[in-house]
C-alpha cells in the first residue's frame, strides 16, 4: 500500500469528513474509516433544514419532509409551523454512503483504519492501523473529522473536558405508530431530561424516531418516557422497536487548527448548542476547510495560513454558537414551571406568528433569544 503519496488523510469517513475531500479538488487525498462500512452505526436524528440538505448536496435519502413542530413542556404544548416545508428528514446510512460516493471521484478511502496522532521529531506522525496491520506516515496535512470524541483533536490537546461537554443519547426507531407524519414532537421535560430535550421524529407514515439527549443514563430514561410520559405513551402505545442506536454529542468548541492539523464536524464542535444538529454546519465547514487546504497546498504559504479556517469558520457561525451556549446556561438553570411559563407567554403574546415568521432551524438561537428577551424584559441582554 502507498500511503506516502498522500499529501492530506482525513481520519473519520462522516459525512464531514467525506465532504472536506470532495472540497480537495487539486491533491491527494485519503479518507480512513475505522468502521467497515459508511454511515453505520447510526448516530442521528436525521432532521436537516432545506439550506442544510442543500449544503450536503441534497444527497440520497430523503424519507420525508417537516412543516413544523409541537414543543410539549408539561402540560403545555405549542404548534409551530405552517404550510411551508421546513426540514426533511434523512435516512442517515444511505445519505452518508451517496455523500461518500461523491467524495470518492476525489478522495480514497481505506475502511477498518484507525487513525491516531503521535509526535516524533517535532512533526505530528499518523499511524494507521489497518485490520490489524500498522502504517507509520507523515502527511502533509491531517484532518480530524473523527466525531464527537475525537482522539485526534484530544492527542495533540486542542480538546479537553474544560473547552467541551459532551452529552450521550440514545435512540429507538419505532414502527406502528399513529402520528401526523408533517411534524416533529419536541419535549423539554426535565422529568426525564434535565439537561436536553426528548423528541419524535415522523420518518414517514406509522415510523418514527423517538431519541433522547441528556448527562447520562439515556437508555433508561428513555423507556421511562415511552413507557410513561402520557403523550408518548398514547401514541407509542402499539409500537414495535426496529433498530437502537447511541450516541454522543460534543456542546462547546475549542481552537481547531494546530500546525498541519486541523479539526472539522463534531471533533471541531461545530454543533448547534441548543438542538445537537451538525449536519449543516458540519457540511459548511468542510467546505471551508477544502478550500483552505487546497490553497495552502497549491501556493508557498507557511503554516499560519491554514489558521485562515478557522476566522473563517467562526466568522460564519460562532457567533450563533455563542449565544446558544449562552442560551443553554439559562436553560440548565430552570425548572418544568418555569419552562412552561415561558411557552404560555409565547402563546399569548402573539410570538407563534414571529417565529414563524423568523424562525430558522439552522440559527435557532435568533428566535430564542427574542422570545427571552421579551420574556425577561430588558433584564436580560444577549450581545
Ligand atoms: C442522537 C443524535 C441525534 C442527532 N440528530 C441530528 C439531526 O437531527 N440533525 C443534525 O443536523 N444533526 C444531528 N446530530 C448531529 C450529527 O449526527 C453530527 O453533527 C454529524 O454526524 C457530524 O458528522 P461528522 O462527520 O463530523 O462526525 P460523525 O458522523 O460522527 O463521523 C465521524 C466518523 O469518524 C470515524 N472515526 C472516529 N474516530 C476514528 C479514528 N480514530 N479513525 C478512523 N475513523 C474514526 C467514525 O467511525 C465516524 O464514521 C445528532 C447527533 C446525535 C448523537
Amino acid at each position: 500500500m502507498d500511503l506516502e503519496k498522500y499529501d492530506v488523510v482525513i481520519v473519520g469517513g462522516g459525512p464531514v469528513g467525506c465532504i472536506t475531500g470532495e472540497s480537495i479538488k487539486n491533491h491527494n487525498v485519503l479518507i480512513v474509516e475505522e468502521h467497515q462500512s459508511i454511515g453505520v452505526p447510526l448516530q442521528c436524528a436525521g432532521l436537516v433544514s432545506k439550506r442544510g440538505s442543500k449544503e450536503l448536496g441534497d444527497p440520497k435519502g430523503c424519507v420525508n419532509k417537516i412543516r413544523g413542530a409541537y414543543i410539549h413542556a408539561k402540560g403545555t404544548t405549542l404548534n409551530i409551523g405552517n404550510e411551508e416545508i421546513r426540514a426533511y428528514v434523512y435516512e442517515r446510512k444511505v445519505m452518508d454512503k451517496d455523500i461518500a460516493i461523491r467524495a470518492s471521484k476525489h478522495a480514497d478511502f481505506l475502511l477498518k483504519t484507525y487513525g491516531r496522532i503521535k509526535i516524533e521529531k517535532n512533526k505530528y506522525k499518523l499511524i494507521l492501523n489497518h485490520m490489524g496491520e500498522e502504517f507509520e506516515i507523515f502527511p502533509k496535512i491531517i484532518i480530524g473529522s473523527d466525531g464527537t470524541k475525537s482522539t485526534i483533536g484530544k492527542s495533540i490537546g486542542l480538546i479537553n473536558n474544560k473547552n467541551r461537554e459532551i452529552l450521550s443519547s440514545c435512540q429507538f426507531e419505532m414502527v406502528d405508530v399513529d402520528i401526523d407524519d408533517d411534524f416533529v414532537h419536541v419535549f423539554i421535560d426535565k422529568d426525564y431530561s434535565r439537561e436536553f430535550f426528548i423528541w419524535i421524529i415522523p420518518m414517514g407514515k406509522d415510523r418514527v424516531r423517538v431519541g433522547l439527549c441528556d448527562k447520562g443514563n439515556c437508555y433508561k430514561k428513555l423507556v421511562d418516557f415511552i413507557n410513561n410520559h402520557p403523550i408518548a405513551k398514547e401514541m407509542l402505545k402499539n409500537a414495535t422497536t426496529t433498530e437502537f442506536s447511541v450516541g454522543a454529542l460534543p456542546i462547546g468548541y475549542s481552537k481547531t487548527v494546530k500546525d498541519n492539523v486541523l479539526l472539522v464536524g463534531d471533533a471541531a464542535g461545530q454543533v448547534k448548542p441548543l438542538t445537537g444538529g451538525g449536519l449543516y454546519y458540519g457540511a459548511r465547514c468542510a467546505k471551508i476547510c477544502g478550500e483552505i487546504v487546497d490553497k495552502y497546498l497549491s501556493n508557498d504559504y507557511d503554516l499560519d495560513y491554514l489558521k485562515n479556517y478557522e476566522k473563517l469558520w467562526k466568522r460564519e457561525i460562532g457567533r450563533e454558537i455563542d449565544i446558544g451556549l449562552k442560551i443553554r446556561k439559562i436553560f440548565l438553570k430552570m425548572n418544568n414551571n418555569q419552562i412552561e411559563k415561558i411557552l404560555n407567554f409565547i402563546k399569548n403574546s402573539g410570538l407563534i406568528e414571529y417565529i414563524n415568521e423568523h424562525g430558522d432551524m439552522d440559527k435557532p438561537s435568533y428566535v430564542v433569544k427574542h422570545v427571552f428577551e421579551n420574556y425577561f424584559k430588558g433584564f436580560l441582554k444577549f450581545r
